[in-house]
């Protein structure tokens, strides 16, 4: 055996995404303890930036040490007790996954559905909670990464506010790509992923509790059954103050991974990133328009930084993704669930929603389409 190098690859699925290399940089300088007076200080800057990518003043807001489905664990582990009534909105795989969570955690999951390709429907999203009442918290998807659909999470909240219901948001795909303002929109709690438009490491998970979220975490009749996810106990270490106490070993070296991306997006200014992304995303839609490439999801609601688009009929799937990954050293992103064979899924997310990467993706899609 010999050291492990892997190829250079333009990342156009639907993550991980390019990583900088001033974040590649960061991941390997030196290793200090996850309790060192300058690593604290770190990981306060951290929480910072974190604010400022989610648009939030909450005080919990912290990145869990581990990928984008343990933040999501970490939301319904903490807010959904047993017998909780929660109304999860479903139009792609993850919508699904929430449901999962849900049930694993004893509470009751009130589906509203849509079909996959489109948003969540605000109206459906109303008549549910009015049929019941006694719900307590409402779940979306803001960037469905599984079909390129972006939903209304403030109308979404208003609604749930109005019924009072907590808000649950999954912005995996949407932090830091799309529009967010977790304090304006009402959002009360949201989780994310690193490997996305943040374009860090796989592996961490950004999440936001609002005062209300943290009161119903706090006031639980019953123990967060999961110790490493129960927020009473991460925030022993992660909540800030003078005082703080081993919780577990903190990945240090991908934390300054992530403290560097967050660097780099607020240098850029987060307006500016939106932006970025939806001007590649139309230069990219010019372009495969003109091949005759269709997309999935209806301009209105589609996602900038996740390009479903209806593989052309009579192409051969797995070959064609194969050359431009053997050939093209180019990553673009099978479909998932119901779109597998059907779709392919091109990201634009973080370091990928570049004008060269554009232009490169779409003269070697047009060099292997028949
Ligand atoms: N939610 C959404 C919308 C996602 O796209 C993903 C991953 O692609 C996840 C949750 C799960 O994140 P991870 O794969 O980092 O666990």
């Amino acid at each position: 055996m010999q050291s492990f190098n892997p190829p250079v690859r333009t990342l156009m699925g639907p993550g991980p995404s390019d990583i900088h290399p001033r974040v590649l940089s960061a991941l390997a300088r030196p290793t200090i303890g996850h309790l060192d007076p300058e690593f604290i200080r770190m990981m306060d800057e951290t929480k910072e930036l974190l604010k400022y990518a989610f648009q939030t003043t909450n005080e919990l807001t912290m990145p869990v040490s581990a990928p984008g489905s343990a933040g999501m664990e970490t939301c319904f582990v903490n807010l959904v007790e047993p017998g909780d009534k929660v109304i999860v909105c479903i139009n792609g795989v993850f919508g699904n996954r929430m449901k999962e969570n849900i049930e694993r955690f004893g509470g009751e999951a009130i589906v509203v559905a849509d079909d996959w390709g489109t948003a969540v429907t605000p109206e459906k999203v109303e008549a549910a909670c009015q049929a019941n009442p006694d719900a307590k918290i409402v779940a979306f998807v803001h960037a469905e990464t599984s079909t390129g659909a972006c939903s209304d999470v403030a109308a979404i909240c208003q609604i749930a506010q109005k019924h009072d219901c907590l808000t649950i948001v999954d912005a995996v795909t949407s932090l830091g790509g799309i529009e967010l303002k977790v304090d304006e929109w009402g959002v009360d709690a949201i989780y994310s992923g690193t490997q996305k438009c943040l374009s860090c490491v796989p592996g961490l998970s950004p999440i936001s509790f609002n005062e209300k979220a943290l009161e119903k975490v706090k006031n639980r009749s019953s123990k967060v059954p999961s110790w490493f996810l129960d927020l009473n106990l991460v925030l022993g270490y992660w909540g800030g103050g003078a005082k703080r106490a081993y919780h577990h070993t903190a990945p240090v070296n991908a934390l300054y991974g992530l403290h560097e991306s967050l660097l780099m997006l607020k240098e850029e200014g987060i307006e500016n990133a939106w932006k970025r992304h939806a001007d590649m995303h139309q230069q990219l839609k010019t372009g495969l328009e003109k091949m005759g490439i269709k997309f999935v999801v209806d301009e209105a609601s589609r996602l900038p930084q996740l390009n479903s688009v209806w593989i052309p009929q009579g192409v051969d799937d797995a070959k064609i993704r194969s050359t431009l990954l053997n050939e093209y050293n180019l990553e673009i992103g099978a479909g998932l669930g119901d779109f597998a064979g059907k779709v392919w899924r091109i990201g634009l997310m973080g370091d990928t929603a570049r004008k060269e990467k554009v232009l490169f993706c779409l003269a070697a899609l047009n060099e292997v389409l028949p």
